[in-house]
């Protein structure tokens, strides 16, 4: 395998290592590759294909503002179709010969003057600048449990599903009822013969306001692109005054309302179902789920909700804290992401021989989410502190590309050989942004979340508006970096 130089490393080819190539292209900037371990493009949208799989942001405003899609068929679209739209972007932007598949990152060195960006198949690619966009969602967290190697029966992950599964008839057991579970939950309901909800925490859950998009309308938004644009700034503007409750917990209690309103209503004649469904934090503090169908499924004869704690598995099932076995055929996994460990396993090595690992020991700490002081030119797409409970991740990743591009620039215009970002100017960002987080639903809420991390602090959510976001990292502040000569 051949080494490579470019002037850019795009690593993953989401929507952050796409969106990326587009806005580098677009700057003049087309001396690119996008390394991807998979073997073709969407990201998370493409590893999650579990019935039901949809997204929970709407349509409209969960796409690129320079690629908008008329042909939406649902308010909230489902995962093929986004999977699809990924791919027409790879395509209409002219990125496929860009694209180096079965590239699986292992390792990342500084050179003083490059990055060398080592892969598992042995090839290196040496790049000025490398944007790191293999986003959250992509290492499956499956829990430890004592005994699942013993297991005889079939078990996998959500977002590795097992088609070649068949689920009809069998007993499955289902663990986590977070976003994914909620959403796969009803459409296998249907075909199993038992299935057993093992949860550990009650989500809120609110009614998704989810719709197909008629035709009439879809021709509209064809004809007339600005009624597009009308309709995602009205969706953005909706979305942006969730804010002030995620930042005031007290202001919740309206959305909470409406939350067991719906409870009561799906739960009228199943009080103990309702006991077990009511959460016992603050809405907001883990993710709001949205679903039609989730409760009504929990309803089923079929459908048994287990909320004593998992101890260990077995070769014939799951074993709880109150000793009952419950034997089943399948384990499915809806445990989510290792979120906040988007570097995996890839040794990064930095300045001075400084390793990533060390430096995030506490914790992943970037500033605006994009930069780390000691690793030059390196930018960390959806880094820590930008995640959203209430918006489009899209909308973050252009901020972000602008803020890349615009480093660019910086450097070319001041023929510095890299952008370092001050530590000082990081960790007063990191302290600005731990100040406005004390208090906010997600810290106070009392819940456990993955936006926590082991001391209690929040390195996900990014605690304020988005066009604030937008707003910060529109140009580079050169006084917030160093340009190394
Ligand atoms: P998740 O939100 O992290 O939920 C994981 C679930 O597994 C939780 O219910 C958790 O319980 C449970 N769990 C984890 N470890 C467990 C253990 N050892 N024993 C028992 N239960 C355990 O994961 P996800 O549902 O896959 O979603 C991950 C993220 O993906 C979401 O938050 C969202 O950002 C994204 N997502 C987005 C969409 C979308 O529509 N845009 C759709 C799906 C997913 P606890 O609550 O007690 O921790």
């Amino acid at each position: 395998m051949t080494d490579q130089t470019v002037d850019v490393a795009i690593v993953g080819s989401g929507f952050a290592g796409l969106g990326a190539a587009v806005k580098l292209a677009e700057a003049g900037r087309g001396d690119f590759v996008i390394l991807e371990k998979g073997e073709s493009v969407g990201g998370t949208w493409r590893d999650n294909t579990y019935p039901g799989c949809a997204c929970d942001v709407q349509s409209h405003l969960y796409s690129f503002s320079f690629a908008p899609n008329p042909d939406w068929t649902r308010t909230f679209a489902r995962q093929p179709e986004i999977r699809a739209y990924l791919e027409s972007i790879a395509d209409r932007y002219g990125l496929r010969d860009r694209l180096r598949f079965g590239r699986e990152i292992t390792g990342m060195e500084w050179d003083g003057s490059r990055w060398a960006v080592s892969s598992a198949d042995g090839s290196v690619v040496h790049a000025r600048a490398v944007v790191w966009g293999t986003g959250p969602l992509h290492l499956p967290s499956t829990p430890d449990i004592e005994g699942l190697e013993d297991f005889r029966g079939t078990a996998f992950h959500s977002s590795r599903w097992n088609h070649d599964h068949d689920l009809r008839g069998r007993r499955v057991a289902v663990i986590g009822t977070g976003a994914s579970a909620i959403q796969f939950v009803p459409q296998i309901q249907r075909e199993v013969g038992s299935l057993t909800l093992f949860q550990r925490t009650a989500p809120w859950v609110l009614p998704k306001p989810d719709r197909e998009i008629p035709a009439v309308l879809r021709s509209l938004y064809r004809a007339f692109p600005a009624a597009q644009r009308v309709q995602r700034s009205l969706v953005y503007a909706r979305n942006e005054m969730l804010v002030g409750g995620f930042l005031k917990p007290a202001r919740m209690k309206v959305i909470e309302g409406f939350a067991r309103a719906y409870l009561d209503r799906k739960f009228a004649d199943r009080p103990d179902l309702k006991a077990k469904l009511t959460p016992d934090f603050t809405i907001g503090c883990k993710r709001i789920l949205m679903s039609n169908d989730y409760y009504s499924a929990l309803k089923q004869p079929n459908v048994d909700v287990v909320t004593d704690g998992i101890v260990r598995v077995t070769e014939k099932g799951v074993v709880t804290a109150d000793g009952i076995e419950h034997e089943v055929d399948t384990i499915i996994f809806g445990t989510g992401f290792r979120v906040g460990e988007g570097m995996g396993e890839v040794a990064v090595t930095g300045r001075d021989g400084v390793k990533l690992a060390d430096v995030w020991a506490d914790g992943p700490q970037a500033h605006l989410g994009t930069t780390v002081a000691g690793f030059p030119n390196l930018f960390l797409m959806i880094g820590p502190n930008t995640g959203l409970g209430h918006s489009s991740m899209v909308f973050m990743i252009e901020s972000q590309t602008s803020f890349i591009v615009d480093a660019l620039r910086l450097l070319d215009a001041h023929g510095a050989t890299a952008l370092d970002t001050r530590r000082d100017r990081q960790d007063a960002f990191n302290a600005e942004i731990q100040k406005r987080l004390e208090g906010s639903v997600w810290n106070s809420g009392g819940c456990k979340s993955w936006y926590l991390d082991a001391s209690g602090n929040n390195r996900t959510v990014w605690p304020g508006y988005t066009f604030d976001y937008r707003r910060r990292t529109r140009k580079v502040n050169p006084a917030d970096h160093e340009l190394v000569a």
